[in-house]
């Protein structure tokens, strides 16, 4: 077998309470995600399917266990380590989180804004609003967009970097159907035409169908 793209061993993250107790939302998870794969994540709401993306992508920091992606243990990782970690993740938000004043093409270019890139920026951002058959938006604003268009933006922005590990967090929760089914379509695209290995956390089952592992979550555990 492989070394899986991901492995989780022990994850471990809880959360203050107000009455000075702790919320486990993540409670001592292992699983591994194998490369190339797209992997579902159901659960009801406050499962901690968020926080467990948030623990893979090192927006947040395990208190216990760990977690090794394609080699790199994130609690071991320097503070340069995890910035540089994190710029091989792609995260998609359920909010677009785009930024109202830039461009579609602005908005896919700014994560790579500050930094020196082997490719040309502009290129690159019209290469992957192609990708999400926006090409002929790329001058429009968020607001003169659909919100499927508008997760189509978010969804190239985070390809700017090419990465091999696609994170969704409820992509489709602000969209209808129709519009779903496009984000889905693509996420699995890049699995299928960019290599890349793609979890997403997601209520529809329609979608946890569609991929090739649907794991589900209940009180930060697999079910
Ligand atoms: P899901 O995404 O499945 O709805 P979350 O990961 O957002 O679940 O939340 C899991 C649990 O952790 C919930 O009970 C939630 O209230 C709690 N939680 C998540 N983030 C925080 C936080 N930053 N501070 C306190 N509690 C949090
Ligand atoms: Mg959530």
């Amino acid at each position: 077998m492989t070394e899986p793209l991901v492995r989780i061993t022990g994850a471990h993250k809880s959360f203050p309470l107000p009455d000075g107790g702790r919320l486990a939302a993540v409670d001592d998870l292992s699983l591994d995600i194998a490369a190339g794969t797209a992997v579902s994540l159901t659960g009801p709401s406050g499962s901690g399917k968020s926080t467990l993306l948030h623990l893979i992508g090192a927006i947040e920091k395990l208190d216990a266990g760990s977690i090794v992606v394609a080699g790199r243990d994130l609690r071991k990782l320097t503070r340069n380590g995890l910035a540089d970690y994190r710029r091989t993740i792609g995260f998609v938000f359920q909010r677009f989180h785009l930024l109202p004043a830039l461009t579609a093409l602005d908005n896919v270019i700014a994560p790579v804004l500050p930094f020196r890139t082997g490719f040309d920026k502009r290129e690159r951002a019209l290469e992957l609003l192609k990708v999400v058959g926006l090409e002929d938006r790329a001058g429009a604003l968020p607001s003169q967009l659909s919100g499927g268009q508008q997760q189509r933006v978010a969804i190239a922005r985070a390809l700017i970097n090419g990465p091999r590990l696609v994170l969704a967090d409820e992509p489709t929760g602000n969209l209808d159907s129709r519009n779903g089914t496009a984000i889905i379509d693509l996420l699995l695209t890049l699995r299928d035409e960019h290599d890349a290995t793609v979890v997403v956390a997601t209520h529809d089952a329609g979608i946890a169908e569609r991929c090739d592992t649907a794991l589900h979550l209940r009180d930060g555990r697999l079910a």
